[in-house]
């Protein structure tokens, strides 16, 4: 698989400390991830990184809903919701995007999650939205505006705002190539079901190693 730097984009999702072991929602090998992405990177003449950004007491904080616990999910008023332990509160050093990343070749940041009330696995839409739409992000258009039809992501994690960035960009009518190789889940036990949804979405696996740049 070449590159074609005018019509290819690499989505980095959420690769932050918060997200790496010894973060606050750490993934487990996240950090084996970090410096092929960062090499990677420099190969696209697009890059998005995406920043889970929360205020404090974001609504998907556990600690925001008296006598819940993380890793698991309540029913909300607009819908289910995972809780998390504290994570990615902007400004912190856990929200940081990891510095190995090269800001030269980072395009675009996207900050993701920024309202207290609503929670934002996907760079391209918010999880829940007023009248039951997710409202945009402005992403899809602004890939389009450049001349991406084809985007491959990698980052973290996995089974969270990979997958759902993933599917999102296959509903905007991109090409979606997930680097398996540059992805851990938080949750790797539930690979069948993430990649059932990836496959139904029309979204692709590939390793990196097989990308020509
Ligand atoms: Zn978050």
């Amino acid at each position: 698989m070449r590159i074609d730097p005018g019509s290819d984009a690499l989505l980095v999702v959420d690769l932050q400390h918060d997200f790496l072991p010894g973060g606050a929602l750490g993934v487990a090998e996240g950090d084996r991830i970090v410096e092929p992405l960062a090499r990677l990177a420099p190969a696209f003449s697009t890059v998005v990184a995406t920043q889970d950004w929360h205020p404090p007491g974001h609504v998907s904080f556990a600690s925001t809903h008296p006598g819940r616990e993380p890793y698991a999910s309540i029913a909300l008023s607009q819908g289910p919701q995972e809780l998390w332990p504290d994570h990615c509160v902007r400004g912190t050093r856990g929200a940081a995007l990891h510095p190995a990343l090269p800001d030269a070749a980072v395009t675009l940041v996207l900050r993701k999650g920024t309202r207290r009330e609503v929670d934002s696995y996907s760079a391209f839409r918010e999880n829940v939205g007023p009248d039951g739409r997710r409202p945009s992000t402005g992403l899809g258009a602004w890939l389009s505006a450049r001349g991406v039809r084809r985007l491959f992501l990698g980052g973290l994690a996995r089974d969270f705002c990979v997958r759902v960035s993933a599917v999102d960009a296959a509903v905007e009518g991109f090409e979606v190539v997930v680097l398996d190789d540059l992805t851990r889940a938080v949750f790797p036990e539930r690979r069948d079901e993430v990649d059932r949804e990836l496959a139904a979405a029309g979204a692709r696996l590939a390793v990196s190693q097989d990308l020509i740049r």
